[in-house]
């Protein structure tokens, strides 16, 4: 018996408070900015370029196999503009089968891709949960702006410090 009026004052309890969920998409919950989300490609300002060569070692090391890249030869190399003599041509994600383990971030030698903190682009259709190159660099230049992330500073340094 008590433990039914326990159960009862619970409930009670949960009905009468603030509700922890909301109307989604009409509303939205401010998440940490420390939340992690999809995995995003960055953009070298400095030449006006991706930073990604499109070398698909993170491809490779996908554990999902969500990813599709190919590359092409720089046309801004050829003009001496970039070191990159190849550029990211094709780059996919299959949003729905990544599973956020930042793997391809991990094994970038370039630093041209990281995780996020994007983590609402849902779509009723399976195609519509692919994002291209073109939503990777929409995605991560935001993110870059947001963070305050300059594409190829670290490895700047390190060479300022060598
Ligand atoms: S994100 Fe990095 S590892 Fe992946 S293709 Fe581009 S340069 Fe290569
Ligand atoms: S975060 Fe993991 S699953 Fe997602 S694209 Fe990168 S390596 Fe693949």
């Amino acid at each position: 018996m008590i433990g039914l009026l326990k159960s009862l004052g619970v409930t009670l309890k949960r009905m009468l408070g603030k509700p922890v969920t909301v109307q989604y998409p009409q509303q939205h919950i401010t998440l940490s900015k420390r939340n992690l989300g999809f995995p995003v490609l960055l953009w070298d300002d400095k030449i006006n370029e991706p930073a990604c060569t499109g070398c698909q070692v993170c491809m490779r090391y996908c554990p999902t196999e969500c990813m599709t890249v190919t590359m092409k030869d720089n046309p801004l190399a050829k003009e001496g503009k970039s070191t990159r003599k190849k550029i990211v041509d094709v780059f996919d994600i299959k949003m729905e089968r990544c599973i956020l383990c930042g793997i391809c971030v991990e094994v970038c030698n370039f630093d041209a891709i990281l995780m996020s903190d994007y983590h609402e682009e849902g779509d009723i259709s399976r195609g519509g949960l692919i994002a291209k190159r073109e939503d990777l660099f929409r995605m991560g230049r935001d993110f870059q702006k947001r963070a305050g992330i300059v594409v190829g500073s670290a490895s700047d340094k390190k060479e300022e410090e060598a």
